[in-house]
């Protein structure tokens, strides 16, 4: 006799991990997993990569087969099953299976739905035969079936968040011609911009059409037609434009709800009502920076907050602690890492901003690459608010650092005492990590002071004096417009040029020559300024004020 039935709705990332973990704490219980799609346990972030066919076969996106999970960890499993609606009074379901509608009783009842794709509705796109959205096995197999039964050429990507570009980027894969289009004045939201302009330009440097700021307004035969007039030849869209939680269920059961529907738990998961519970995309999470409320559908906190909901429910002391939202895409040979605030999220907020331009590992050793990484902070607290990097290797591992720091609640000089491992092929000796704390706490000490990318021709009309302290060699290349030239080993010599009066703003390439400069025209009783991330940073996003010298 089964002491409890546990019933869970959701078979995937956060019911799964709980169906799992709680059998192991508990061998009487009876647990039935509802699923209303025919798999449970698979690969939603897989899903992408198989459209290209990187993953070959098709069996690799269940991550645990249901006849082993039945098996294993005796779970009553019913997939094709959806559950209609709760009367949590009597503590019933409605479930829906072949046409029939059977009522199941539960003790305890774990919702873990998900979230589901925004389908916009587009003037005359029901003229367009092949427009899907992304969420599950079924809808990876009719896009793969489009693509092979009806030739597609020219695809569209609308949303140019993780899903949409890693749609894009696999179908460019699979040799489509691909056009993405975002609403954003910028791909990749979630990142600021100066930081996204990188991602564009891999898109576009790898054959993509980028079209930002902008919408589709209508379809017509196979065109679709962007706000600008702009028409793109069209046989297969992609709407990657966000995701809302799948929650019609708990709302019309009553269950409390906040932002965007998202069911409110409290720190043990719990819903509104005593016996039901919530985890996953479904569910409203504090913030771990700013405690606030804030929806993070990522599969990582899905399968935590499955797991940690199982031990609650087994009597262990646990408790949700928020979520911090680090995310990672890779985008053709650029990887991208994201982990806390933006800027845009911070606006209103006291913060201070340092960009950075390092190696993934020692550069002498050979095929080092770069790593841009941002780093964003509280200058009075020295609370670390959020990281974003971007290069070919090593982002995952710098930002699962910051993440791992936020979490420790380090502040942002302790970035310099992380001892991570060095030797010349994997890393240096101060790692970009740690130069981040180091320019941090220089910014903290007034030891330097930084102007941003954005902000250098405003003061440049208000008088400020740009000095580039690069070799005449590298400005022939490109500088940034009105500047002047003043080699850092020539500084000293050529410093009693520049008028005392004035405010001065230095850059380098990557900052570390023109902070060299700063100390010595400050030393020298000058008003001056470090270019925040310098010409590395400033010519991606501000092409437009970027000189070259005729030859
Ligand atoms: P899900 O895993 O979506 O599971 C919910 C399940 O509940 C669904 O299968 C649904 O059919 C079922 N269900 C809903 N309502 C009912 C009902 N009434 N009755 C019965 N069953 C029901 N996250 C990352 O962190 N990194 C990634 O790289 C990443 N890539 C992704 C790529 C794609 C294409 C997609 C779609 C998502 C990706 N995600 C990624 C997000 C990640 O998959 C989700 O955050 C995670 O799966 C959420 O887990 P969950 O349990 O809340 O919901």
């Amino acid at each position: 006799m089964a002491d409890k039935c546990i019933v869970i709705v959701g078979g995937v990332a956060g019911g799964m991990s709980f169906a799992t973990r709680y059998r192991r704490l508990n061998q009487n219980d009876h647990i039935i997993i509802f699923e209303k799609g025919p798999y449970v346990s698979f690969a939603n972030c897989g899903l992408p990569y198989y459209v290209s066919k990187e993953i070959t076969d098709r069996s690799d996106l269940i991550v645990a087969e249901k006849e082993m999970l039945e098996q294993r960890f005796q779970l009553d499993i019913r997939v094709n099953h959806e559950v209609l609606s709760i009367d949590k009074e009597n503590k019933l379901i409605k479930v829906l299976y072949d046409g029939e509608i059977e009522t199941v009783a539960y003790d305890t009842l774990v919702l873990s739905p998900g979230a589901k794709p925004i389908k916009l509705n587009i003037e005359g796109m029901e003229n367009i035969k092949g427009i899907f959205t992304l969420r599950n096995i079924p809808d990876v197999d009719r896009i793969v079936e489009y693509i092979e039964h009806e030739n597609p050429q020219n695809a569209i990507v609308i949303g140019a968040g993780f899903i949409g570009l890693e749609m894009a980027e696999n179908l460019k894969k699979r040799g489509l011609n691909v056009s993405v289009v975002e609403k954003a004045s910028h791909v990749l939201p979630p990142f600021d911009e100066e930081m996204a302009m990188f991602a564009q330009k891999e898109l576009l440097k790898n054959g993509l059409n980028v079209y930002t700021n902008t919408s589709i307004v209508k379809f017509m035969n196979n065109q679709a037609v962007l706000e600008d007039n702009t028409i793109l030849d069209v046989d297969l869209v992609i709407m990657a434009v966000g995701v809302l939680p799948e929650t019609a269920l708990a709302v019309e059961a009553g269950l409390a709800v906040g932002m965007k529907n998202g069911i409110v738990v409290n720190d043990q998961y719990q819903t509104s009502d005593k016996n039901i519970y919530a985890v996953g995309d479904a569910i409203v999470v504090k913030h771990y920076i700013t405690k606030e409320d804030t929806m993070i559908p990522l599969a990582s906190p899905a399968n935590r907050q499955g797991r940690q909901l199982a031990d609650i429910l087994s009597g262990l002391k646990v408790k949700s602690k928020g979520s911090l939202g680090t995310a990672i895409v890779r985008l053709f040979n650029l990887t991208f890492a994201s982990c806390g605030l933006n800027e845009r999220q911070l606006q209103g907020k006291k913060y201070e901003v340092v960009h950075l331009l390092g190696n993934d590992h020692a550069g002498y050793f050979p095929d080092a690459t770069s790593i841009y990484l941002k780093v964003i902070f509280n200058p009075v607290t020295q609370q670390i608010y959020g990281a974003q990097a971007l290069g070919e290797k090593g982002v995952d591992k710098r930002i699962d650092v910051i993440a791992t720091a936020i979490k420790a609640g380090y502040p942002v000089s302790d970035l310099q005492e992380l001892e991570t491992a060095y030797a010349p092929p994997f890393n240096s000796a101060k790692d970009i990590v740690n130069m981040a704390g180091y320019v941090a706490s220089n910014m903290i000490a007034g030891i330097t002071r930084t102007v941003q990318w954005h902000e250098v021709e405003k003061l440049q009309e208000e008088g400020y004096v740009v000095v580039d302290v690069r070799s005449e060699k590298e400005r022939r290349a490109g500088y940034i417009k009105d500047s002047i030239n003043m080699p850092l080993d020539n500084l000293r010599c050529l410093m009693s040029k520049l008028d005392p009066q004035k405010k001065i703003i230095v850059y380098c390439r990557s900052s570390i020559r023109s902070y060299n400069a700063e100390r010595i025209l400050r030393n020298a009783g000058f008003d001056v300024y470090n270019l925040d991330g310098s010409f590395a940073y400033y010519k991606v996003v501000k092409e437009d004020r970027i000189v070259k010298d005729e030859m």
